[in-house]
């Protein structure tokens, strides 16, 4: 049964009025002209002796702009009150920044789980995008805090699939990042009812972690060894005897299409050879989210036209916008810049070196070619402005005497 308290502290944000209110000030914040001019001219622009190809999607997401949304809204609606954020809404640093000057403060983490003691039932908790555990979430409820849940709709129809491998007491192997909040908060509901019917989860993050699950399902192996390995991405009690009879595979939702795919072959095969072919204690559901799909699917299609080399504009910590970089450099040069400032000349650039974990500078960044063709797109965490600075701030380095027009300021 509902229970009405709790039905209370989820206040309904998305309505007309608040809406008109938000969208004005979410324009301002995020909006560029230019990069609209630019996508619909088919996402190609010529300026002088430099070409400018813009994926055919990139940028904010459905999800993102939702929790976007929701975050201005709680801005609205609680003012007066404290307002406080689980982690980060998205991963970008400048629109965190926005959200913080909005009056919304990040939550203190002890431990690295949210401080939830200074808390009193008054003050309104924004949960990210990505989602937050059930049990920060049930203790939130306890406290009795108004909750806007921005959680994408795709994130929680991942959850509903491990839900269900828990019930059916099947383990989900979650492909995804240990860490990462959206991957902490699917693991969390993939444990199931812990006094009735308990179940199981393990994460792997990539093939090798893949390969090691799938050698261990057909030869065994040492289970301390494997527990090792596998440190802070199972669920507690997990044992890899017990525990990997039967699977149903689950990802984060922002992972790279090919790769997932690729798991759950490995983990099917496995599966097949050790049971005498019989699949039957392998299930899948492919939760990959539509954006995630389409923006992997444009920059490809972009590095078919072979450009000299690609700026991938987005938050370094962003999942999705990572795996656009791992894509763009298999084919070109590729440079990770969170925003213009990155840019610092016509010789240099500052950008993120994902083997490093850090940013580098790099010099002789763009090529030197009479006529160069620069390939641009941005995870689903980036807002336009930030894109469309990006824009003006190379052609401001090369010799282009077109000025932006027909793409308008
Ligand atoms: S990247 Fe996908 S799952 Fe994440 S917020 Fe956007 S639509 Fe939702």
């Amino acid at each position: 049964m509902n229970d009405p308290a709790k039905k209370e502290n989820r206040p309904n944000l998305r309505t007309g009025e608040i809406m008109q209110l938000v969208q004005k000030e979410v324009d301002n914040h995020y909006k560029s002209e230019l990069v609209s001019s630019l996508k619909n001219s088919g996402g190609r622009a010529v300026f002088g002796n430099t070409t400018i190809l813009l994926a055919k999607e990139f940028g904010f997401c459905y999800g993102v702009e939702r929790a976007i949304d929701l975050a201005y809204a709680a801005a609205k609606v609680f003012a007066g009150k404290r307002i406080f954020i689980l982690g980060e809404i998205i991963h970008n640093p400048d629109v965190n920044k926005q959200i913080n000057a909005l009056g919304i403060r990040r939550l203190p983490e002890k431990n690295g789980e949210p401080d939830l003691s200074a808390l009193a039932a008054d003050d309104a908790v924004i949960l990210p995008a990505f989602g937050a555990t059930a049990s920060v979430v049930a203790a939130l409820e306890e406290i009795g805090c108004p909750i806007v849940n921005t959680t994408c709709g795709d994130v929680m129809s991942v959850w509903k699939r491990v839900r269900q491998n828990a019930r059916d007491s099947f383990t989900s192997v979650i492909h995804g990042k240990a860490g990462h909040e959206e991957t902490r908060a699917t693991a969390s509901r993939a444990t199931g009812n812990p006094d009735e019917n308990p179940s199981h989860y393990l994460v792997v993050k990539d093939l090798q972690e893949t390969a090691a699950v799938c050698d261990y399902i057909v030869s065994g192996g040492d289970p301390a060894a494997f527990l090792k390995k596998f440190h802070g991405a199972y669920s507690e009690g997990f044992h890899p005897d017990s525990h990997l009879k039967k699977i149903g595979i689950a990802n984060q939702t922002t992972m790279l299409r090919d790769e997932t795919a690729a798991v759950q072959n490995l983990l099917r095969d496995a599966i097949a050879r050790r049971d005498g072919g019989d699949p039957a204690n392998f299930r899948f559901f492919d939760t990959i989210c539509g954006a995630t799909q389409d923006r992997q699917n444009a920059l490809r299609e972009m590095l078919s036209a072979k450009p000299d080399l690609v700026l991938i504009v987005g938050g370094y910590n962003s999942s999705n916008t990572t795996h656009l970089v791992e894509i763009a450099s298999a084919s070109a040069p590729t440079f990770f810049i969170r925003d213009h400032t990155r840019i610092l000349s016509k010789n240099e650039i500052r950008h993120f070196d994902l083997a490093e974990k850090k940013e580098i500078v790099s010099s002789r960044w763009l090529p030197e070619k009479e006529k160069i063709t620069i390939g641009i797109t941005a995870g689903a965490s980036c807002p336009n402005n930030l894109i469309e600075d990006v824009i003006r701030t190379t052609l401001s380095f090369l010799e282009s005497d077109t000025p932006l027009s027909p793409l308008k300021k």
